[in-house]
């Protein structure tokens, strides 16, 4: 049996495309919690809700219940019934290989880098000024495994319920934290159950959405 970190970190890769130089500076905001671009105004979808989300082929369909439910914390959560997520679709083919292609999707891996052997998950964000265009989720199936079962918690593996609500949280344009009770937190210990976006993960939204 192989030994894992004690810390897994679940991690937020962002890319901004070069600015227009053309655009107007726009004014500092408080970040309430979200990436900023180099102006300090907070990085998000605005109102090109709810974000079509694909779910890549590679991902298990026992996954598609955890991930549902993730989508369903946002979508019943801080847009007073606004939907945040849709899925478009499930399955689809293509490469397993996240790269800006106009499609938000989901990524699911069995080979991870050598080197991020402690990252459960990342997510990249692409952006054009202040406004997010696509997110690209991957799960790292290589170095875990995962529970899927909302009723259970198992020691030796990681809650994907709990990872993937922390991932779509990136996926809106939330950076990590350390206030309580925040589902975006920089770490997920195997076993833990984070299932629920927290009292200052919906008034952060409520910034952007
Ligand atoms: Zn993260």
């Amino acid at each position: 049996m192989r030994l894992k970190a004690a810390l897994a970190f679940v991690c937020l890769m962002a890319l901004a495309l070069t600015l227009d130089a053309c655009s107007r500076p726009q004014s500092p905001q408080d970040s309430c919690n979200f990436v900023q671009n180099p102006e300090l105004q907070r990085v998000s979808w605005k109102d090109h809700l709810p974000v079509k989300l694909y779910v890549h082929k590679s991902v298990p369909t026992d996954a598609y219940a955890a991930i549902d439910r993730a989508i369903t914390a946002y979508n019943s959560g801080p847009g007073n019934g606004r939907e945040i997520f849709k899925i478009e679709a499930r399955g689809v083919d293509g490469d397993l290989n996240p790269q800006k292609d106009g499609y938000s999707t989901i990524y699911w891996f069995n080979t991870w880098d050598a080197d991020r052997t402690t990252e459960q998950a990342r997510t990249t964000i692409y952006w054009s000024g202040n406004e997010i265009f696509e997110a690209d989720m991957r799960i790292n199936a290589k170095d875990f495994t995962f529970n899927y079962d909302v009723n259970s918690s198992n020691f030796s593996a990681v809650d994907l319920d709990s990872l993937v609500l922390h991932e779509l949280g990136h996926v809106l344009g939330l950076a990590h934290t350390t206030a309580a009770g925040s589902a975006m937190h920089a770490t997920l210990d195997e076993g833990q159950v984070r299932r629920n976006l927290g009292a200052v993960d919906l008034a952060d939204l409520k910034c952007e959405y």
